[in-house]
């Protein structure tokens, strides 16, 4: 079984139809890892394009947010105005369809996390303490994230150190015995200065791994928010994978 592994798609239905497309033919299910919505335009497309492929998915907290399941004060002025337009955008279906999604679950070998095993919703993994706590809180040999838009590979190595892998994009990486915690990043809205979306390839059989990133009409995108009056500073931040 071959996964395609994506996160944070963050209602950008370019962005995901341009990762769709590159990968096409070379994934038999779709793992999604949680935020299809928040920040970008197309929310009720995204659950609809998602929806039509053979998939299991996990909620973020973007998706909690605007179901109205998680306290927004900590979100800053921008995200909370795109939280009320969701609200206001999102179908009874969709929103149906994003409360039924757990925010964590196992499959196989892997455990499925949108934040954090410790804390699946709102945890960021962005350092090494945090990293290394989390390591004790999955029974899995290997377990997969998003939540934070930055591709990453986080190995345990003997004792308390960790091997931290940032993705050059050529490479297959074989999983092996070693325990990981893999962020494939974030298809709408990324996070490490690369503005290309970013999604990843799992192969079950082999345990091999790939990190991918492809280019989108990110202006497409951005006319479009701009027609829904989103704030400006969600809209220029696409430009710079930030
Ligand atoms: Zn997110």
């Amino acid at each position: 079984m071959r996964i395609l592994v994506i996160s944070d798609v963050h209602a950008n239905l370019a962005a995901f139809q341009a990762v769709l497309a590159a990968a096409a033919g070379k994934w038999d299910k779709i793992w999604y890892l949680g935020d299809l919505v928040g920040y970008g335009p197309n929310p009720n497309e995204c659950v609809e394009l998602l929806r039509q492929h053979e998939h299991l998915a996990l909620s973020g907290n973007h998706d909690w947010a605007a179901l109205g399941k998680l306290d927004i004060n900590d979100f800053n002025e921008d995200a909370r105005t795109a939280v009320f337009w969701t609200r206001d955008r999102l179908t009874e279906e969709s929103l149906a369809y994003l409360d039924s999604l757990p925010a964590k679950r196992v499959e196989g070998a892997f455990t499925l996390a949108h934040a954090s095993p410790r804390h699946p919703v709102w945890e960021y993994i962005l350092d090494y303490e945090t990293a290394l706590e989390n390591f004790d809180h999955f029974d899995t040999p290997y377990c997969l994230v998003g939540h934070t838009h930055v591709p990453i590979l986080v190995a345990e190595k003997e004792g308390d150190d960790l091997f931290i892998y940032v993705p050059d994009y050529k490479e297959t990486i074989y999983l092996e015995d070693t325990r990981v915690i893999i962020n494939p990043g974030s298809i709408g809205q990324p996070r490490d200065s690369d503005p290309r979306a970013a999604y990843a390839l799992l192969n079950l059989e082999d345990l091999t791994w790939e990190f991918h990133r492809v280019n989108y009409p990110i202006v497409e995108t951005q006319a479009q928010m701009r027609s829904f009056g989103l704030p400006e500073a969600l809209v220029l931040r696409l430009d710079h994978g930030w």
